[in-house]
């Protein structure tokens, strides 16, 4: 006789509504079962199915028997002076990821990682230093919202402190489609975590045939990592633009505000001493982006041990800040916010695998770096 071979459980947390559904109707249950779960799931942040009280006992039984609700295990947190957390997620043997969230005082902001590390390279990234290790799954995804929520717990008013979401973390979104269009629907899903589609972001370095198709499958704000107004120059920041040039990018994107009735773009863009941060730069970005649906979020450069680059002066910043916006581009500053723990832009993670390696000794140590 065959040895049956054990299933693994199927993490609830990585079903949208219609996936969830199917399961709990391949277990010979009706769909408003699903409903019922999601509703422990989302709503009330309940991941153990004994507690799941008005679930039937007998479909209790079943879910423990082949169904889990799994969240990365934290590794360690940190807390910055100025309210901002870090957690260092496991993605298993020696990977690990990191999220961070952002209090304010009239919201709070989740930023969620979409890969273990980044394959795109680009010249001012520290993810980028640590090269691409795998894609996070959905469950993966869709878990650290959920533990953002557990650990963060409710407000004076009962609500809780995650009201935006921003998929700006370790990763190239666009590149982890399969796994990230999915675990948006579950941010979005009224059944789901129910954020507005204006209050998850997802940013991305510029995949442009994924972001046509991003466009015709979910509906939320987009970011996109600009850092250049002409191609030689970004090509050396942004790698992938050697691929996907700047017009090119910017058809894509105004496809999409098209596509989702959308209000305008973000456009990310770094400021590097003495690199992109010229008045000349802010006058070419005019020319792009002066009469479309645009906002230019200027970052200050976060730096990281052996980059080669500095942050621009304050004063500099702003200067192509008011150029911007005299040309009639809306233009704002994003305020660095937990660079004390490395938790700021471009900072998440180039460390963690050293540490890692550190616990798990020698052996395997030289196991990776081979
Ligand atoms: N891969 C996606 C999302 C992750 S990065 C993307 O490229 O958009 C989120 C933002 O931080 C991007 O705009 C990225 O260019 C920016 N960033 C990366 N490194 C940075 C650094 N060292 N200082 C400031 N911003 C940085």
């Amino acid at each position: 006789m065959e040895t049956p071979v054990a299933t693994p459980p199927t993490n609830l947390l990585g079903l949208p509504r219609p996936e969830l559904e199917a399961f709990v109707g391949a277990l010979g249950n009706k769909p408003f079962r699903a409903r019922q779960l999601m509703g422990w799931l989302y709503k009330r942040g309940e991941g153990r199915f004994d507690a799941m009280t008005d679930l039937a006992r007998d479909f209790r039984a079943q879910l423990a028997e082949c169904a889990e609700v799994r969240t990365p295990q934290i590794m360690r947190e940190t807390t910055s002076a100025d309210g901002t957390r870090k957690w260092l997620l496991s993605a298993g043997v020696a990977q690990a990821f990191e999220m961070v969230f952002i209090p304010e005082a009239d919201r709070g902001t989740l930023c969620i990682s979409s890969q273990v590390g980044c394959a795109l390279d680009c010249a001012f990234c520290s993810t980028a230093q640590q090269g691409f290790n795998r894609n996070l799954t959905t469950a993966e995804i869709v878990g650290q919202v959920w533990l953002a929520n557990r650990e963060l717990g409710v407000d004076e008013q009962g609500h809780r402190r995650v009201t935006n979401v921003v998929l700006m973390g370790m990763g190239e979104p666009l590149a982890n489609f399969r796994n990230v269009v999915p675990a948006i629907r579950i941010l979005l899903d009224d059944l789901g975590f129910d954020i507005s589609r204006r209050r998850v972001t997802l940013s991305t370095s510029g995949l442009v045939p994924q972001i046509y198709r991003l466009a015709a499958e979910v509906n939320c704000a987009l970011a996109v990592s600009l850092h250049a107004p002409d191609d030689a120059l970004r090509d050396e920041l942004v790698p992938i633009n050697r691929r996907h040039p700047i017009a090119e990018l910017l058809e894509a994107c105004w496809h999409y505000i098209d596509e989702q009735n959308g209000r305008s773009i973000t456009f990310e863009y770094v400021m590097l001493d003495g690199v992109n941060d010229q008045p000349a730069h802010a006058r070419e970005l005019v020319k792009l982006l002066r009469g479309r649906p645009a906002k230019l979020n200027l970052i200050p450069f976060n730096p990281f041990p052996g980059t080669r680059f500095r942050r621009s002066p304050m004063a500099v910043i702003a200067r192509f800040r008011d150029e911007l916006i005299q040309g009639g581009v809306m233009a704002t500053i994003r305020r660095t916010r937990g660079d004390d723990i490395d938790a700021a832009c471009g900072q998440l993670a180039g460390q963690v695998n050293d540490r890692v390696r550190v616990r798990l000794g020698d052996k395997l140590a030289a196991a990776m770096a081979s």
